[in-house]
């Protein structure tokens, strides 16, 4: 077994955790407000290198003042690192359970440091008191609603470490006596020292990935969804269409494609305000949104003006989808904010002969002209040939 020396490693353990608390807080500067936490994942490696110093210079400081603010600092780092991962999910902090955690730890270490020395004791209950830090921000990570790969890659990493924590925990009663101290060397308290500067530095790069999938995330939506509604945009809902067209080209899975347009909006605007109107929009589109499938996509064709792609849907239903799309926004009350509203909608299925899908949105659209005609607040369906 190589013999690595605990001093270098635990100045390893320090360089690593300054060179990452930088790195993070430097590039939190590139991301969006909307990414959070950031500062909080870079502070915590900078807390916890700090307490390095206290165990590196034991010639100028007492034991217990080592014992202390060692252990205390690295304590917070592992409990920030957690506090930024809440931030992330914009979960508040809850640090006060933490902080009596924090302080009846010292409060036993001071103990056995002082009344009843044991080094065992002591040890065993800070390894397996950062473990279930470790463990409770790794269930935080897992169990959030789109864990990704940097999520799980994160708690990979956090399950590794805490696993390294807990057989230290348990070992230090066979392999340690009550008087041995850090730097006793022994190949588990190297692995132990070994790993915790491994651990900071890839699970730096595990936040850094989980911040960089956030905002891909947000790009993505904001590219893919119309600001004001939250609808999709025209550009994809008419990709979606011109998919959906192909599959029926190739296995004939029929669709309908619905045209919905708000009726005398201008009426909306002039009386009530652009404000007022936009806010009107906002509001017919979770009522249309209310009334379709998980399937059917609902984009923001233009203006005041909505394209449905229903896929494997007959004539027949898409009426009724159509028509209960009507019905939702016309019992929208009003209010002080948001005058009341209808729309009219338009509905066409694909067709053979069509030979492309501006065929089938051309007879939506006909279809829908001919709703406003008969009176607006009503559904029409396009002929068939
Ligand atoms: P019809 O019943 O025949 O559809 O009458 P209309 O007044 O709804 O028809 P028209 O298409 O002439 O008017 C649409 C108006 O919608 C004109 C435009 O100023 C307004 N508009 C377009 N986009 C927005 C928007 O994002 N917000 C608001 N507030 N108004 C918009
Ligand atoms: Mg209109
Ligand atoms: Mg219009």
């Amino acid at each position: 077994m190589i013999a690595l020396d605990l001093r270098s490693l635990t100045l390893m353990a320090f360089m690593t955790s300054v060179a990452m608390g930088f790195v993070l807080l430097m590039l939190r500067r590139h991301y969006p407000g909307s990414i959070r936490g950031m500062w909080l994942w870079g502070l915590a490696p900078l807390v916890a290198a700090s307490s390095t110093i206290f165990y590196g210079l034991e010639q100028v400081f007492h034991p217990l003042v080592i014992l202390v603010f060692g252990n205390g600092l690295l304590m917070s780092g592992c409990a920030l690192f957690y506090f930024g991962t809440r931030r992330f999910h914009g979960l508040r902090s809850g640090w006060r359970p933490w902080a009596a955690v924090g302080v009846l730890l010292l409060l036993w270490q001071v103990f056995f440091f002082v009344v009843h020395p044991d080094y065992r004791l002591r040890l065993s209950a800070f390894a397996g008191t950062l473990a279930v830090v470790l463990l409770v921000h790794i269930r935080l990570l897992l169990q959030h609603r789109g864990c990704g790969f940097a999520a799980r890659f994160t708690a990979g990493v956090l399950t590794v470490q805490a696993l390294v924590l807990l057989v230290r925990a348990v070992s230090t009663f066979w392999l340690d006596t009550p008087t041995s101290y850090r730097f006793t060397p022994s190949p588990v308290q190297s692995v132990y020292v070994a790993t915790y500067s491994f651990s900071v530095l890839l699970v730096s790069v595990g936040v850094l990935l989980m911040a960089s999938e956030r905002l891909r995330s947000e790009f993505e939506h904001l590219a893919n969804h119309d600001s004001l509604t939250g609808a999709l945009a025209r550009r994809v809902v008419l990709q979606d269409s011109t998919l959906e067209f192909g599959r029926w080209q190739r296995f004939e899975h029929g669709f309908a494609l619905l045209m919905v347009d708000v009726d005398h909006f201008k009426r909306i605007n002039d009386g009530h305000g652009h404000a007022a109107g936009d806010r009107v929009l906002a509001r017919v589109v979770d009522a249309l949104g209310q009334a379709l499938r998980n399937i059917d996509r609902l984009g923001r064709y233009g203006g005041e003006e909505f394209l449905v792609l229903l896929p494997e849907t007959g004539a027949g239903e898409a009426r009724m989808v159509a028509e209960r799309m009507r019905q939702a926004v016309a019992a929208l009350p009003a209010t002080d904010k948001v005058p009341a509203c209808t729309v009219s909608v338009g509905v066409a299925c694909v067709r053979h002969g069509d030979t492309s899908l501006a065929a089938v949105l051309a007879r939506a659209d006909a279809a829908l002209y001919q709703a406003k005609r008969l009176g607006r607040d009503r559904v029409a369906v396009a002929t068939e040939a």
